[in-house]
């Protein structure tokens, strides 16, 4: 572990230069706990991000032209060099949002597979041969690389997300330019230094990072230069809603992955040991910070008093601890706005008749796991995405109720259903509106090759997999006369 006195420096990289901004401004990322410097970092101008779009449209013609298997061999490269760099990432994560060596280690193995799935996609950019009315004409739905890909990803799951961001894109035959989060530029940066060291040609991955307040100038500058012909945002539904406006200004397909507020449904014949130990991974994991954690966990009352009585011993159990001195579970949360957003729910809970079971309101950013019992729809908690360790139970009567109460929020991103009845719970799992469901699974659940996304407020789009080919590519229909063709006139 690092001493927390040891501060990042970073650059951005522009074409071929690792470069500060052009007027040698930076800002500062604090760490959650101490308030030391974690990272400093240079603060993009318009003019520098622009360049960063430029850069990349002028790599485009080679890097869109290169063989599947060169592409695949840089991104494989990129794999091996992310991975070799996971000490590196522990020590930006735990100093830059908190997070523990366990959320650190997971994020780079599952980055690592990202680029490995990415790779894989190279010889997968296919098309299709349409039957067409006009005799003699060959018909072709073609897929295409669509241009410069614009990723922006945030700090919660950093390396994943920011390795999301631009991986299959660049799979694909577009070049990037990957905006790093205010709050992790070094753990971004790091992504970078992986590919750098993979040896991709210059201009093919660009990197920019900015003072908060200018993210706005820096973000429309980028979306609006006529060279980005994709824009994907991970982060909130509220900055998500600017993007998509800005897109719709600009005319830019895009792909957002918002909010979450993840429903976990405990049916009356559910396996208790194994419902009680996903509930407790996908509402603590990472300190309930991930974008799918466990939010709303609803338990038919027929098991309800087993259930909570087991998560509630199990959640009490978690260790909780500085990521830079010892292994913990929970580490800090990412800075005090957090606490103030969880304890303002627990005490609008309690003060509507919720129950606390475990943890409670606290007054740094080690936060203890918090589980409150009772919770009803006239509580903030039921609707509001919490994204910290803190967690409500809803009882229901029936399954049908649980449904309802799954569905009785704006966020669809991922679910849980728990049934030893495998068949009921399939039929559960479709009524429920969300993007992922697992059936007997926790609702944090990721992997490389399946199509990531969610419905309503949590945004639209698809990343991994196949999925993430339609995305990041353009269908475009190619016509061949083969024969001399009829015309009226
Ligand atoms: P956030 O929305 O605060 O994102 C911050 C990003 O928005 C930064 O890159 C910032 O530069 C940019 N931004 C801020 N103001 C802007 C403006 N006016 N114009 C343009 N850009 C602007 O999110 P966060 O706090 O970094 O992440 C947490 C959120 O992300 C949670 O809501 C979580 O559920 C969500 N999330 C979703 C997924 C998913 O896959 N659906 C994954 C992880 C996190």
């Amino acid at each position: 572990m690092s001493s927390p006195s040891t501060p990042n420096a970073i650059t951005m990289l522009i074409g071929d230069q690792r470069r500060q901004a052009s007027n040698g401004a930076t800002f500062e990322r604090r760490n959650p706990l101490d308030a030391s410097i974690a990272t400093t970092a240079p603060a993009a101008t318009v003019a520098d991000a622009t360049a960063a779009v430029d850069a990349a449209q002028s790599a485009f013609k080679q890097w869109s032209q290169l063989g599947p298997t060169a592409r695949r061999e840089y991104l494989l490269k990129a794999s091996d060099a992310l991975r070799a760099k996971e000490g590196a990432f522990a020590q930006a994560m735990a100093a830059e949002t908190g997070a523990s060596a366990m959320w650190a280690g997971f994020n780079v193995h599952l980055a690592a597979d990202m680029l490995k799935e990415a790779a894989a996609l190279t010889t997968q950019i296919g098309g299709e041969v349409i039957p067409s009315d006009v005799p003699g004409s060959l018909a072709m739905a073609v897929r295409q690389p669509a241009g410069v890909v614009l990723g922006m990803a945030p700090w919660n799951a950093p390396v994943i997300l920011g390795v999301r961001a631009i991986a299959t894109p660049l799979a694909c035959g577009n070049t990037v330019v990957l905006k790093g989060s205010e709050l992790c530029p070094a753990t971004h940066g790091l992504i970078i230094d992986a590919l750098f060291e993979a040896g991709l040609p210059a201009g093919v991955v660009n990197f920019v990072t900015n003072r908060p307040e200018e993210a706005g100038a820096v973000v429309e500058a980028m979306v609006a230069h006529p060279a980005v012909r994709r824009v994907n945002f991970t982060g909130s539904t509220r900055v998500g809603q600017i993007i998509a406006s800005l897109c719709a200004k600009y005319i830019k397909p895009s792909v957002l992955e918002l909010g979450g507020k993840a429903p976990f449904l405990v049916l009356a014949d559910a396996d208790v040991e194994a419902s009680v130990n996903a509930a407790a991974f996908g509402a603590f994991a990472n300190s309930g910070q991930i974008c799918m954690s466990t939010e709303r966990i609803i338990v038919e009352s027929a098991i309800a008093d087993e259930f909570v009585a087991k998560l509630t011993a199990k959640a009490a159990s978690l260790p909780l601890a500085d990521p830079r001195v010892s292994p913990a579970v929970l580490g800090s949360v990412v800075d005090m706005a957090t606490v103030e957003r969880c304890n303002h729910l627990i005490d609008d809970a309690l003060a509507k008749g919720a129950k606390l079971l475990c943890g409670g309101k606290a007054n740094s950013t080690l936060m203890p796991a918090t589980l409150l019992d009772q919770v009803t729809a006239d509580m903030k908690i039921y609707h509001e995405e919490s994204f910290g360790p803190v967690k409500g139970i809803v009882r229901v009567a029936d399954t049908e109720a649980a449904i309802a109460c799954a569905n009785d929020n704006p966020y669809g991103l991922s679910s849980a259903v728990f049934s030893r009845d495998t068949g009921k719970a399939w039929n559960v799992a479709q009524r429920i509106e969300s993007g992922i469901c697992h059936i007997n699974g926790p609702t944090v659940h990721d992997e490389a090759q399946m199509p990531f996304g969610g419905v309503k407020q949590s945004g639209f789009g698809k990343f991994g997999g196949r999925a993430g080919i339609d995305a990041f590519t353009e269908l475009r229909w190619i016509t061949m006369q083969t024969t001399p063709r009829h015309l009226p006139f």
